[in-house]
């Protein structure tokens, strides 16, 4: 994958508009000089709690907790990474992207870091899911509505919860391409002394991403 000039995403970030943007997936309406407040496109709501600065271009809800500027917008409403969002925006405002250039030590090295931070993402997202959906978590909803903490903290701070299987996330993330190299180096993994084979770190409890 090429990447682009720092340049390049600032230019970028200036030619979108935001509001055309955002209003594509949520009606907005005027609610002071530089904000604007609709129904959030992410939670389920009835009464507008997300909102955007046009000017800054960065968007929040104080429901479900999301928020983050033009670029992060793009990534969690088409479901790309940054990079796709990158270019999906020079190509709907009509901005000509530059690739740096690379030696292929760093390129090797940048890559590398790249594909253990989208592990670590994946896992964080399955977890944070995994806490709401699963019949297995149910006794972890449980425990943190005991404890008073409401859900769209709760997903704010993208907690999750870690299936029991020994192999749940071992296996889909094999499925996705991650090799066992990658799995150990990020920490998601352990080898069985035993038998020498790999099994999932985290099972059957809260998780925390950092
Ligand atoms: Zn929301």
């Amino acid at each position: 994958m090429p990447r682009y000039t720092d340049d390049s995403k600032e230019r970028v970030r200036d030619a979108v508009d935001m509001i055309d943007l955002v209003s594509a997936r949520t009606e907005l309406r005027r609610a002071g000089a530089n904000s604007y407040q609709g129904l959030c496109p992410f939670h389920d709501e009835r009464t507008p709690s997300f909102g955007i600065d046009p000017v800054k271009k960065v968007y929040h809800c104080f429901g479900c907790g999301s928020g983050g500027d033009v670029f992060r917008f793009v990534q969690e409403t088409e479901g790309v990474d940054f990079q796709g969002a990158l270019e999906l925006l020079a190509d709907r405002y009509a901005v000509e992207l530059e690739v740096e250039d690379e030696d292929p030590r760093t390129a090797a090295r940048r890559r590398r870091r790249e594909r253990l931070y989208a592990l670590l993402e994946r896992y964080a997202a399955y977890y944070a899911r995994y806490l709401w959906e699963a019949a297995e978590a149910a006794d972890a909803r449980a425990y943190v509505a005991a404890r008073g903490l409401d859900e769209a903290t709760l997903r704010r701070f993208r907690v999750g919860y870690a299936a029991s299987a020994w192999d749940h996330m071992y296996t889909r993330s094999r499925s996705a391409g991650f090799s066992d190299e990658e799995l150990l180096a990020a920490g998601v993994v352990q080898r069985s002394r035993e038998r020498g084979t790999l099994y999932d770190r985290f099972r059957g409890r809260l998780t925390f991403p950092l």
